[in-house]
């Protein structure tokens, strides 16, 4: 758990955007430790790296897209929660297209594939984020938390006025095991009676049953059904999980949701990007102080300069 990961050998999807309905190839590649997650988006006259990272979200419109001099990357969070949940800290990623194939609307094809591809151990140390002031955004109803906690862990909350939804809520631990067994499966969901509008919008156009759960008024339209019984907030946690690996560097905390979306996590982790609410340790150092049962004081490391 302590050194950096990075992808054993490269591994090819292709497959529809859920919006734009372009099919789009992407080649997931090793890279060195310390670089990071990056997109290149190679269909272009000039190919432009993007950093996964905050600071290249550029639209959260029922999607996370990032981008750079004019070029971008759509519906990123799928991909990058199957990273965050495999451990990859490092990888190049090629993309043919000007979005991430949906597949069947969770990150369980991306993982398996990557999983089987192997994943390579680097030689330099992970770092971990540890949140020491909490940080909120509230909008109305909604809002998005990180508080200090001694293990990370994630609950979500949402709401939906549809019988099979309601009021779900769910914790679970922000560690690869938890988000295996109970995240990766959770397909992305909509419901009919918004179809129309989306599609009028330019979004949703590579949409269809086999790439989310979709509601009608009272039913789930999917003759499967669904994967878990609140599949609906398991997703929302993937995506919260695939906004929140953005940050760059895993976050020690406990992230708290309710009724949030893609623009409500972006504007947290850029909150915890500029304002002084933890500091940067080494993934050893933070589990020797685990170990030892010794409180984690910022004095003990070196203070975050970003
Ligand atoms: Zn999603």
């Amino acid at each position: 758990m302590n050194f950096q990961k990075t992808i054993r050998k490269a591994v090819t999807f292709k497959g529809i955007g859920l919006h734009s309905g372009a099919t789009t190839e992407v080649v997931l590649k090793p890279a060195p430790a310390d670089s990071g997650i990056t997109f290149v988006r190679t269909d272009v006259a000039q190919k432009v790296l993007i950093p996964a990272l905050n600071q290249y979200v550029i639209d959260t419109t029922f999607s996370t897209t990032i981008g750079k001099n004019s070029v971008a990357i759509q519906t990123i969070e799928h991909l990058m929660a199957a990273l965050w949940g495999l451990d990859i800290d490092n990888a190049e990623i090629e993309v043919c297209g000007p979005e991430i194939p949906i597949l069947d609307g969770s990150s369980e094809p991306f993982v398996k594939k990557i999983k089987k591809a192997g994943i390579q151990e680097l030689d330099q140390l992970k770092k971990v984020f540890v949140i020491t002031k909490p940080i909120a955004i509230v909008e109305g109803d909604r809002y998005c938390y990180l508080l200090s906690s001694r293990t990370p862990k994630i609950t979500c909350s949402i709401e939906f006025a549809h019988p099979y939804i309601q009021k779900q809520k769910l914790e679970s631990k922000l560690d690869p095991k938890s988000f295996m067994q109970e995240i990766a499966r959770a397909r992305t969901f909509g419901f009919v009676k918004d179809i129309e509008l989306l599609r009028q919008k330019g979004l949703i156009r590579g949409g269809s049953l086999d790439c989310a759960v979709v509601l009608d008024e009272k039913n789930i339209v999917n003759k499967e059904g669904l994967r878990f019984k609140d599949e609906f907030v398991r997703h929302k946690i993937l995506d919260s999980i695939g906004d929140m690996a953005l940050f760059g560097m895993k976050i020690l905390g406990h992230f708290v949701t309710h009724k949030a979306g893609h623009e409500l996590h972006a504007k947290l982790i850029r909150k915890v990007l500029t304002q002084e609410c933890g500091y940067i340790i080494g993934e050893k150092a933070f589990e020797k102080a685990q170990q030892d049962r010794m409180p984690i004081q910022a004095s003990l490391f070196q203070p975050a300069s970003i």
